[in-house]
């Protein structure tokens, strides 16, 4: 008979916070196993202190390094490799014979814990058992005082060992969120926050229910002071019971946010960021209706034809103090909201309201990736809406762009309004592109009831189309391609023959 392997939890720090099961499996342990740094200390010994007996067998296993550089040939990696194989060795020999070992574990063992790399190497050899613990989230949250998710908030756990750029875009999109294993990593995740507008939220705990605890604003911590055992915390954005109507802190500002051409999986982080912060939505109501709704954010949707009266409300009401998110579909710069924000500051009283803009992705970019790779080589961009400039202006444009074999991307093609703009487009251009010529029509990209298809210039009916379609015409070079699987791919490529 082998012996039982347990990684055992032991919660943050406080012996009075390890689970009724994790002490007695301490107790009756044959072995109890901790790891530690070179120094020696560790801090589940201590923890665990209380619960051991005296008699038992302790197997120290001690990192060969922590952060310090290594000979090995393998480098870091090598060096720990090597380092978690000689000590599930170990401990397969205390259960060959038969004893039981316990690995100790700070926190779960299973939550960024030593233990999974024992787990990893024994747990199919060995009948294991996992004791969960109080995890330092859970901690930190409790000394705080604050919730950590309310509602549909989401909780996203970093660790602050990422890369500066990561980090500021997990930051940005995230509701709640709790980063790790600070210490050195303290002045990158502090900038990250800072540059992902969420510095102002964010609480810092240190040793939660350990000697030396501390909790403060994190931008009050000297960063030379910030030791691995301490985390980040942006708790709830949901107001407690008492808040009043959320009053604007420091100066109003417009951001113009692009959404993409359709669901959540294209929307930047820094856009969702944008619109969790935004005390006002300002928008087209079908755009603003993609934006999950926040208690405390007002909306305020109008229809799409008063953009000049939408874009002077929104500066109004940052002219009062409001953060408003102006909301386009697609990339808000693309035949939609941004100028006509820009238009409407450029003049009093709005001069010194501060604007930005937030890139999207726009929708001949969604739709050209379901047909393949059709803007692959150059191209044109051109709304067919005769709204905001004559049509004579728009045939220049495509006799221009047809001439020069450039692929066109056509936006707002029709509507149940204008319904002669696809005929007239289709009519030109088979004066200049053969007949057979790849058109690209997609409609509702990334939503529910998307159809993408390509059909040949001289096939292309104005009736299937309307504002939610998009249509790519393929130059002189694109090509439609037949996969072995019956499915077809359109792409220009990038090489153009020369004369
Ligand atoms: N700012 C938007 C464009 C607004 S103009 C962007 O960058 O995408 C509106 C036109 O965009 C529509 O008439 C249609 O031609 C196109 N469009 C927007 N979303 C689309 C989608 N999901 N699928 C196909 N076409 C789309």
């Amino acid at each position: 008979m082998t012996g039982r392997l347990y990684g055992v939890g032991l919660g943050p720090g406080d012996p009075s916070l390890l689970t009724v099961r994790a002490a007695e499996l301490i107790g009756k342990a044959d072995v109890v196993a901790y790891h530690s740094a070179r120094h020696g200390r560790s801090i589940a010994r201590s923890i665990a202190d209380r619960y051991l007996t005296g008699g038992q067998i302790e197997e120290k296993l001690v990192y060969p390094i922590t952060v310090e550089t290594t000979d090995h040939p393998g480098g870091y990696r090598g060096a720990l490799d090597d380092f978690y194989e000689e000590a599930s060795a170990r401990l397969a020999a205390h259960l060959d014979a038969g004893r039981d070992v316990v690995v100790l574990a700070e926190g779960d063992p299973l939550f960024y814990g030593s233990y999974q790399h024992m787990h990893k190497r024994l747990a199919h050899r060995y009948p294991t058992e996992v004791v969960p613990g109080v995890t330092s989230v859970s901690a930190a949250a409790a000394r705080l005082g604050t919730a950590l998710v309310e509602a549909e908030e989401t909780l996203t756990i970093i660790p602050g060992t990422l890369p500066e750029e990561e980090l500021t875009a997990r930051l940005a999109s995230a509701d709640s969120a709790v980063i790790m294993k600070l210490g050195r990593t303290f002045p990158a995740v502090r900038r990250a926050l800072e540059r992902a507008g969420r510095l102002a939220d964010a609480q810092y705990v240190e040793r939660a229910f350990m000697d030396g605890e501390r909790t403060l604003p994190l931008a009050e911590v000297d960063a030379d002071s910030v030791p691995y055992f301490s985390v980040a915390v942006l708790p709830s954005k949901v107001a407690p019971l008492d808040a009043a109507e959320p009053e604007p802190d420091g100066p109003g500002e417009v951001v113009v946010v692009g959404t993409g051409p359709a669901g959540p999986l294209w929307l930047t982080p820094e856009a969702r960021g944008a619109l969790a912060a935004a005390t006002d939505l300002v928008g087209y109501t079908t755009y603003l209706d993609r934006v999950p709704v926040r208690p405390g954010q007002l909306r305020h949707g109008s229809d799409n034809k008063v953009e000049a009266e939408r874009a002077e409300f929104a500066l109004d009401l940052a002219r009062r103090g409001r953060r408003v998110a102006v909301v386009s579909s697609g990339d808000p710069g693309v035949f939609a909201m941004a100028t006509a924000v820009l238009e409407a500051a450029g003049a009093d009283p709005y001069r010194s309201v501060p604007v930005r803009v937030l890139p999207g992705m726009t929708a001949a970019h969604a739709a050209a990736s379901r047909a393949g790779a059709p803007l692959g080589h150059d191209y044109a961009v051109v709304s067919l809406s005769d709204r905001l400039k004559p049509w004579t202006v728009i045939a220049e444009r495509l006799r221009a762009a047809a001439a020069a074999d450039l692929v066109l991307a056509l936006y707002n093609p029709g509507s149940k309004s204008r319904t002669t703009q696809v005929g007239l487009a289709r009519d030109l251009m088979l004066e200049y592109r053969a007949a057979d010529t790849p058109v690209v029509m997609a409609r509702d990209v990334g939503g529910p009831t998307e159809r993408v298809r390509t059909v040949r210039l001289a096939d292309l009916d104005p009736a299937q189309v309307d504002m939610r379609t998009l249509l790519l015409i393929g130059s002189s070079q694109t090509r439609l391609v037949q996969r072995d699987d019956g499915t077809e791919v359109v792409w220009t490529p990038r090489r153009y023959p020369e004369d």
